[in-house]
């Protein structure tokens, strides 16, 4: 998982407390064929291809576990202590580290017998990056109203251009206040209704009106929806024209403080390049302070916290200020390429339907600036993810027949800065979105053992859900939400890219509730663990993790996967997500 904020830093990730769970289905993975009517109940796979009756041709039940059963922890541990070693220096993008990365999965996939499943027959699809560095000597100014007030970089606001140009600047640019800036048709809103905001500067307010509310009747109550996100923000506001976006930080809706936001967008800034250089992105983007905020409001002779209330209503209308921002950004610009990596067991009755497994390559690389250990090994996260891809292919490889749709097994590059290896993906399928089925997401094994329950985050949005459920059914285990749906960790992984642009996709891992221990126990040491090790240095790999939990975990992955590459199904979106639309549409 990326941090909260843009770039690679420590910070707090969610943790989970127990939610009233679904019942348990049984599971289908037992049965050699089940045929499933397309308009069942709560297990309803959704349609087939072309909306006939589904039909799922799993293999015989002991086929099935045979082929788990070559995912052993031995092989699990061996795999991760290479890929998380110091050799490999972190695994950076761009980096030595992925040198030997790309060589390591090549001979493992190779050996498996794989086919590559990269751009025109080889094993990678290369990924443009670019890494842009503000001059940190720059001022917000704001006039109007017979008043001029300058702001100050990093303890008042922070920006930066995404455009690769050496400056840009906003030249007396009119502020506009836009509330949240969400144009969401499932939800009935729209913050752009009835004002034109090319070439100026949108203020917008952080996270969505359901947040603002906790109303469960507008966007999602308390679960951040992605129109609360801040990429969100920027990619509305230059899909309406702005050359402005600054959105008012708040600890509470951004889940966290100013200084992640510093932190975060200030210094070298990695992002994907496209073929105009990013032009078509927002030219300026930024964060202010509440108090940065407040004192422009004021300026404008009005009141940011009743701005603010209205804009949680129905119906709000965006606001002009009736002032001007200016703003001029000198810019550092760093190009390399990096590398996402696939393969495939082509499908033998389906082969143009995909199903993906994903997990990231890279960590942090190294950092010559610190004292003692500079090698973030990112063992956790997400040597174990990778390691499990590469085993999955194995188990694939051991099941007969083979599946009838192809299985992709995609290591993505750069999930630490910013979703870019999957972002890139997401923007240049190297297989049709709208041929793939679903993507499995594998961000970290769990290390604290067995337990009794699943967290899917992102429960609710598909009926992927039920594949979980019928997943977890061996194992006895209970399917939870995520405990803190604010806090928008379904944005926060690799699956996120793909899911924008309509494909459903899965992320869960073993929840709290530890077998051996109990609850408290699992909490109290994935706290710890996020505390101590979580994007740091000590990220190592350790002879005492407990595997027990990741084991059951992979044995769920596996099964939704089997489910669904021995099937015609097309899992959807539920109603009411922000997905569903874009889905349908791309499926036409
Ligand atoms: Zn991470």
């Amino acid at each position: 998982m990326i941090a909260v904020n843009r770039r690679a830093r420590p910070t707090q990730v969610s943790s989970a407390t127990p939610r009233a769970a679904r019942s348990l289905l049984v599971t289908a993975a037992l049965a050699a064929t089940v045929t499933l009517a397309a308009c069942g109940g709560g297990d309803d796979p959704g349609p087939g291809a072309t909306g006939e009756a589904v039909v799922t041709n799993l293999p015989p039940a002991d086929v099935v576990d045979a082929a788990l059963s070559v995912i052993t922890e031995e092989s699990l541990r061996s795999h991760t202590q290479v890929l998380a070693s110091d050799e490999f220096e972190g695994r950076g993008p761009s980096s030595r580290g992925e040198e030997l990365t790309m060589q390591y999965l090549t001979e493992q996939f190779a050996a498996l017998g794989l086919e590559p499943g990269g751009v025109n027959g080889t094993w990678v699809q290369e990924v443009p990056l670019v890494s842009i560095t503000a001059d940190p000597d720059m001022t917000l100014t704001v006039a109007g109203n017979d008043a001029t007030r300058s702001f100050a970089y990093h303890t008042e606001f922070v920006a930066g251009t995404p455009r690769v140009v050496e400056s840009v600047a906003l030249e007396d640019s009119e502020l506009v206040f836009v509330g949240y800036g969400a144009v969401a048709p499932e939800y009935q809103w729209n913050d752009f209704a009835g004002v034109d905001v090319s070439g100026k500067t949108v203020v917008v307010l952080v996270n969505d009106p359901g947040f603002a509310t906790q109303n469960p009747e507008l966007f999602k109550g308390n679960a951040m929806t992605y129109y609360g996100r801040w990429t969100y923000k920027y990619e509305e506001g230059a899909r309406q024209g702005a050359a402005g976006v600054l959105i008012v930080h708040e600890t509470a809706p951004a889940a966290y403080g100013w200084a992640t936001v510093q932190n975060g967008w200030t210094g070298p800034q990695f992002d994907l390049v496209t073929a105009d250089n990013n032009m078509g992105r927002v030219m300026a983007e930024g964060w202010i302070t509440l108090e940065t905020a407040r004192a422009i409001f004021a300026q404008a002779g009005m009141d940011f916290d009743e701005l603010k209330a209205r804009a949680a209503v129905p119906g709000f209308q965006a606001v002009p200020l009736g002032l001007t921002a200016s703003l001029s950004i000198r810019n550092t610009i760093e190009r390399s390429t990096s590398r996402n990596f696939l393969a495939r067991i082509p499908g033998t009755t389906r082969p143009d339907e995909v199903v993906i497994y994903m997990g990231h390559w890279d960590h942090f690389g190294m950092d010559p600036a610190l004292e003692g250990d500079q090698i973030y090994n990112g063992a956790v996260d997400n040597a174990s993810g990778t390691a499990t891809l590469i085993k999955m292919a194995e188990a694939f490889k051991a099941l007969n027949p083979a599946p009838e749709r192809t299985v992709v097994f995609w290591a993505t590059t750069a999930e630490e800065q910013g979703l870019l290896g999957s972002g890139y993906y997401a923007e240049n399928p190297v297989y049709p979105l709208s041929k793939t089925v679903a993507a499995i997401n594998i961000d970290a094994l769990p290390i604290f053992g067995a337990t009794r329950d699943y967290v899917v985050v992102g429960y609710g949005n598909s009926q992927l859900d039920d594949y979980a459920q019928r997943a977890n059914g061996p194992l006895e285990r209970v399917v939870k939400a995520d405990p803190e749906p604010e806090k928008g960790s379904f944005f926060r992984s690799d699956h996120f890219p793909l899911a924008k642009k309509g494909v459903p996709a899965h992320y869960g891992s073993a929840g709290h509730d530890n077998v051996e221990h109990g609850e408290e126990w699992g909490r109290a040491q994935s706290d710890a663990w996020t505390a101590e090790k979580y994007h740091q240095v000590n990220d190592e790999y350790a002879g005492e993790w407990d595997l027990g939990g990741a084991m059951q975990d992979i044995s769920v992955w596996f099964r939704i996967g089997v489910e669904l590459a021995y099937s015609n199904a097309w899992p959807q979106w539920n109603d009411g997500t922000e997905f569903k639309a874009i889905r349908e549409a791309t499926m036409r």
